[in-house]
């Protein structure tokens, strides 16, 4: 071989090497637009779960097929929480206990799998569920129940770096999926129900690096490059005593991002213990010291620096765990104005100002909410104190406090299963759930590692014949434009498309396709087992794809009281379902 045909081959390499793919930042700014892949959880940074595809439409939703389904295996088969990622002919997706796996996205054959050797003495506290990947430049990135963040070749599956982010030995864990902003891997932390501190991380893509954290309880530093950076808040201004230091506000559903104002938002769970008392939340006073923020809260943090540019406050003097996590989704009103819209635990819905978060509105979109009458012209709830749980110290013995009945239950009128804003309708699509529980205060002192509620509760169901309701709502009005009830209650996400059509699943084990105007199911498929996953839709060799994982689990079966005796029957799983909707049927009506 002479010199010339050496450098020809050099040269060729190179180019290869060069062409590899990378999901790069652009990528990841314009995925609900790239319809050929899924590189973000929430098909799109804002979150909004709604795809432009319209191939597949109301007309010819009937002809959608299974084009190949994948099994977890093992015999590790509860919650199958993920939303799929998809890049460069390759689908992501993690399963419980901690696992990630790649398939080729047209076969359904498995590339690699990486199995998480998670330690003796996990403490996740609702199932061992985990949400979904994220994707960027040549690695994909998930988080692991021992409170880890984990970069993985994406070709090979191979370990470019691990993470610890704290100590699971205290109940530190990790279920969300990671976001992408800027070269940095942004995850958050569960663990509210183990008096843990909640806290955002900004990890370096590359190695690892932490770059910033900003935990979510006033009182405690935020760290930047190494040092420490500002305090989260004021010292005791909302926290009585000690208590912030083992505060909960766990982020625990990861966060949404803005590109418009650099904001990310992220929300924190509940305060700790769930008895309020403990926290000074019994008297309502002119300087609302007994707040406890920034927990049950959304926060808005600078990319760069961790930084809190503002907060919005769902429930301050929190006592029902209507932890503030749910997804916060950016959308345009119909009046062209830049909202966030969010679904609280709580039982409300908020409407944002997407500039500085101050508050628009509030509807309610489940019944017979109980805790408070409604939410004021400054977003704060107003309390129906007879209906907060009573304090322990005021009952006979000292040692539980008076029952009340709670709507919604603490499993919430939403919780983490994410809904969808459709572009096509301007409407939300939430899937809610109406219960409501019994719930008590005890007294409690925290111990490392150890359950800390200093409370007591038994979820029931409100009405016979459902609990799961999916909802269609009007954020310019708060209207609910129509609901689609299911017995079981509701656990996966939503997606919407252009094609006029509302994906979902049932514990049931349906996977179902609904008119975004009327509600009417105009498709389904029994995948086997409960959905609680989340589905994507992608286009491939000109034929629209619908994906979804199927697989009981979640915190209903383990907190559900006695909504979990009314679904024991429903069968575990783990499996991923794939549909297509073939070209020669795509017009046939
Ligand atoms: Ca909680």
């Amino acid at each position: 071989m002479n010199r010339f045909a050496i450098s020809v081959c050099a040269a060729i390499l190179a180019t290869g090497t060069a062409a590899q793919a990378q999901v790069t930042n652009e990528d990841i700014a314009n995925d609900q637009a790239n319809t050929s892949q899924v590189v973000t959880n929430g098909m799109g940074r804002d979150l909004q779960r709604y795809s432009p595809l319209d191939m597949l439409n109301k007309d010819n939703v009937k002809n959608l097929v299974p084009a190949w389904a994948f099994s977890l295996g093992g015999e590790k088969q509860r919650g199958q929480e993920a939303q799929p990622i998809i890049y460069d002919g390759v689908m992501y997706i993690t399963g419980s206990y901690s696992r990630l796996f790649a398939i080729d996205v047209k076969t359904g054959k498995e590339l690699w799998q990486y199995d998480a050797r998670l330690p003796e003495g996990i403490l996740p506290c609702c199932d061992v569920v985990n949400r979904g990947a994220a994707i960027y430049g040549d690695n994909v990135y998930f988080g692991t129940l021992d409170a880890r963040i984990v970069a993985l070749d994406r070709k090979t599956g191979d370990v470019v770096w691990r993470k610890k982010m704290e100590d699971y030995k205290a109940g530190y864990s990790y279920t969300a999926a990671p976001m992408i902003v800027d070269g940095k891997v942004i995850v958050g932390n569960s663990g509210g129900e183990f008096g843990v501190v909640g806290a955002v991380y900004a990890y370096d893509a590359e190695n690892g690096d932490l770059i910033w954290k900003r935990p979510t309880i006033e009182g405690h530093m935020g760290e930047l490059n190494g040092e420490p950076s500002t305090m989260t808040g004021e010292l005791n201004a909302t926290w009585p005593g000690d208590m912030w230091q083992t505060g909960g506000g766990a982020t625990w559903l990861g966060g949404s991002y803005d590109a418009e104002t650099d904001t990310i938002l992220i929300g924190a769970g509940n305060p700790a213990p769930w008895n309020s008392w403990l926290r000074g939340a019994g008297e309502p006073n002119e300087n609302n010291s007994g707040d406890n923020l920034y927990a049950a809260s959304r926060i808005a943090l600078d990319p760069a620096t961790g930084e809190i540019k503002w907060h919005f406050q769902t429930t301050p003097r929190e006592g029902w765990d209507f932890d503030g996590v749910n997804e916060v989704v950016a959308y345009t009103d119909r009046d062209g104005n830049k909202r966030w819209g969010t679904a609280d635990r709580n039982g409300f819905f908020y409407v944002l100002n997407r500039e500085d978060g101050d508050f628009v509105n509030a509807y309610p979109f489940v019944e017979q909410i109980s805790w408070a009458s409604g939410i004021d012209e400054n977003g704060r709830p107003i309390y129906i104190e007879d209906n907060r749980p009573g304090n322990p110290s005021a009952a006979a013995d000292g040692d539980k406090g008076e029952i009340v009945f709670a709507v919604p239950g603490f499993l919430g009128g939403k919780n983490w299963m994410p809904m969808s804003f459709s572009q096509r309708t301007g409407n939300f699509y939430i899937p809610s759930n109406e219960w409501g529980m019994d719930i008590w205060n005890e007294p409690i002192t925290y111990k490392k590692g150890a359950a800390y509620l200093g409370a007591g509760f038994t979820i029931k169901p409100l009405f016979e014949d459902h609990i799961g309701a999916l909802k269609a709502m009007d954020p310019d009005t708060g209207e609910i434009l129509w609901q689609y009830n299911n017995g079981a209650p509701l656990w996966a996400g939503v997606m919407t498309t252009a094609g006029g059509l509302v994906f979902t699943g049932t514990p049931e084990g349906r996977f179902i396709a609904l008119d975004d105007e009327t509600g009417e199911v105009l498709w389904e498929f029994q995948t086997g087992s409960g959905i609680v996953g989340q589905p994507i839709t992608w286009e491939q060799d000109g034929e629209q794809f619908v994906a979804i994982m199927s697989g009981w689990g979640g915190a209903v079966p383990l907190w559900g009281g006695e909504v979990a005796k009314q679904v024991s029957y429903l069968n575990q799983g783990g499996m991923l379902w794939t549909f297509r909707l073939p070209k020669e049927l795509a017009a046939v009506q």
